[in-house]
């Protein structure tokens, strides 16, 4: 029988190879390396397992903003994240076929995933918390939880935290499964861009949007990361479609043949490095509700890379996951079925969820849909935020005082 709360006590690993936690975190990416420094802090007994010493240079978020600092600074980490950002900007120019769309105003910092998780893995400075090793089967029950990994060593908690991404291979054998939504539903691609001289930019960070719906352009982002002007280029469009491989192949050209709009803004700029790209499916997960385990961040449910909501979604299920419930669920024996939907029931992480769904259907529909309903939607759009910037510049204060007043 596992001791119910075991703050004080060290992390066990017995002989025959049995290690014992209060919690145990499969995946060591964003969400599960957060979780263990929050729970970690607050005196829990928490090993993390990851099969990867060194998260992958692989394409995923590449910046922090609006609530998703919000949250970082709630849970205290926005001081480390701010030390690892090569740049901080505040300002992001907006701008559709040449012309300027509007301003967005607001923190945001330019980091790499692989960055951002190596940060989060050190936020837990005890090493003995982490396991690098696969972990090939999960058992679970009301009492205790038991995981089996590729080593031969076995890690027994009250507690699973599955953290484990797009895979879920795991939740298989715990009857887990993932329902696609929407496959093959965006295609993002991923690139830095540099002027020939390294002269800067003109601008601190830009968003171009797509120009004609048949093009399946979304928007794209140019931020500054380590390493230049970092791109993010985010569409709805088949990816068997020969544009991907001119995307990938000649980038500048076919960019600039796709937003042609953008030319004045670049002037003369090459791609330089590596041209990443994903395409993304979208899932969320059922039959989840299991005793003894949760699932958080990706494992749970993907998410559109254009809509922007795979950190907040993971930020907030960390945030009421292991401030909230893990310490009032370790109070009592048990983790039943009970306690483990009070998480899935939670009323912010089914808002974030659920907001996650609408913005992706949302940002496919503004970017492709031709019926006459949204041709009309897209140009108010557009229309309505041309407009608040020139109301803005002339009575600066004044459309969030109108706003406010409304709400
Ligand atoms: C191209 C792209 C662009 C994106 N852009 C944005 C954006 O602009 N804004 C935004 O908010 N979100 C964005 N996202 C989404 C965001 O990156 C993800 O939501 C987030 O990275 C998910 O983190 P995670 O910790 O849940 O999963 P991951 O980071 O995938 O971590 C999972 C970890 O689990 C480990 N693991 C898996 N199985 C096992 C096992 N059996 N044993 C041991 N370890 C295991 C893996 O090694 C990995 O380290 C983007 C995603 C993509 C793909």
């Amino acid at each position: 029988m596992i001791a119910e709360k075991s703050a004080t006590k060290p992390i066990v690993a017995c002989e025959a190879e049995v290690i014992e936690a209060d919690v145990a975190i499969v995946g060591a990416g964003l969400a599960g390396s957060l979780a263990r420094a929050v729970l970690a802090r607050a005196g829990y007994r928490v090993i993390l397992i990851d099969k990867r010493s060194i998260p992958p240079d692989e394409f995923r978020v590449e910046k922090i903003a609006g609530r998703q600092i919000d949250i970082l600074r709630r849970l205290g980490f926005i001081d480390d994240v701010e030390a690892i950002a090569a740049q901080a900007y505040d300002r992001v120019l907006n701008i559709r076929s040449g012309k300027l769309v509007d301003i967005g105003v607001g923190r945001s910092y330019g980091i790499s995933y692989a960055n951002l998780v190596n940060m989060a893995r050190g936020l837990t400075p005890d090493a003995s918390s982490f396991l690098l090793d696969q972990v090939t089967n999960v058992s679970c029950s009301e009492q205790r939880q038991q995981l089996t990994l590729a080593s031969g060593r076995r890690v027994v908690s009250r507690l699973v935290i599955l953290a484990t991404g797009m895979t879920n291979v795991l939740g298989h054998s715990l009857g887990i499964r993932r329902r696609m939504l929407a496959a093959r539903h965006s295609v993002s691609f991923g690139f830095t861009i540099a002027r020939p001289d390294n002269a800067p930019f003109d601008f601190d960070a830009l968003t171009c949007y797509g120009e004609e719906a048949t093009d399946g352009v979304d928007y794209l982002s140019l931020f500054p990361m380590s390493g230049g002007m970092r791109a993010n280029l985010f569409m709805f469009r088949d990816p068997t479609d020969p544009i991907m491989r001119e995307l990938r192949r000649d980038t500048r050209r076919t960019l600039l043949r796709l937003m042609p709009g953008l030319q004045p803004y670049l002037g003369d700029f090459e791609v330089v490095g590596q041209v990443q790209n994903w395409v993304m499916d979208l899932t969320v997960t059922e039959g989840h509700l299991r005793p003894g385990v949760v699932l958080i961040g990706d494992a749970f449910q993907t998410n559109c890379p254009a809509a922007g909501t795979g950190v907040g979604r993971l930020l907030v299920d960390v945030e009421r996951l292991c401030t909230d419930y893990v310490p009032r669920w370790l109070e009592t024996a048990g983790m039943g079925v009970d306690k483990i939907a009070q998480f899935y029931s939670d009323r912010d992480k089914l808002a974030a969820d659920q907001h996650s769904l609408q913005l992706a259907s949302f940002r496919q529909a503004l970017t492709l849909n031709t019926d006459m309903r949204w041709n009309l939607r897209r140009k108010l759009h557009f229309l309505r935020r041309m407009i608040t910037h020139r109301v803005d510049r002339i009575h600066p204060g004044w459309v969030m005082r109108v706003r406010s007043a409304l709400r």
